[in-house]
């Protein structure tokens, strides 16, 4: 099962998208977590992708669409794969459609998450990640994922938050890339959307992100 998940910052698409990882065994790739891991090992792409990151601006194409178009040759994707954060704008839906033709590769799903700008920029604001497993979702503002005091409510681990969720300077960026339909990440979800409702061979999924974690993960499942 191959899967594109969208849905604004702050919309839990980690969340959800770690219950479709489970459901369906694939891998799941989010272009953000690999420029962390990058950042924190200190690796050359890490350095370079920092300073677009920490203003919220988008790392520039040229690095970032061979980073995943390569990350999706890999072992792990085999069984299919669940990519989160890419494409975040339509030059990437474009080569990302393009390298899956070329491939032979089939898109089965394009999930896209609905919710209001406000609600994500709260939400964000009270993101904390966990340092052991970035799936183990943790917000201070959700009642069902809140930490366990200031640990994991999953494995007790040690929580940080990401520099780029405390400033409203960024967030606002951040949006302001994900809701333009004319060439930012909303243009790339059409843009599949277009194929879906032209091919019929994508399933284009909507939900209101508004609810619980559970009420949205139930809608998933009740939509797949
Ligand atoms: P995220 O964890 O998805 O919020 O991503 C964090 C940051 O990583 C973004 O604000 C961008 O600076 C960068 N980033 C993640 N995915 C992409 C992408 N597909 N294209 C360009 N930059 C990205």
């Amino acid at each position: 099962m191959n899967i594109l998940f969208f849905g604004p910052n702050g919309s839990g698409k980690g969340t959800q998208g770690a219950i479709l990882k489970d459901k369906y065994n694939t891998a799941h790739i989010e272009s953000g977590a690999i420029f962390r891991e990058n950042i924190s090992n200190g690796t050359e792409l890490g350095a370079k992708a920092k300073e677009y990151i920490d203003k919220g601006d988008l790392v520039p194409d040229e690095i970032t669409i061979p980073m995943i178009l390569d990350r999706l040759k890999r072992d792990d994707c085999k069984n299919g794969w669940l990519l989160d954060g890419f494409p975040r704008n339509k030059n990437q839906a474009i080569k990302l459609d393009e390298a899956l033709k070329e491939a032979g590769m089939a898109l089965d799903i394009v999930i896209e998450i609905l919710l209001d700008r406000e609600i994500a920029k709260n939400r964000i604001m009270g993101r904390r990640l966990c340092v052991n497993d970035n799936n183990h979702p943790n917000n201070i503002f959700i009642d069902a994922i809140k930490p366990d005091g200031d640990k994991c409510r999953v494995c007790g681990g040690e929580l940080k938050t990401r520099a780029d969720d405390q400033d409203e300077d960024a967030i606002s960026k951040r949006h302001g890339i994900y809701y333009d339909t004319e060439t930012g990440t909303l243009a790339s979800a059409y843009y599949f959307k277009d194929i879906a409702e032209k091919t019929g061979t994508v399933k284009y999924i909507t939900l209101n992100g508004k609810p619980s974690v559970k009420e949205v993960a139930a809608e998933l499942i009740s939509k797949l």
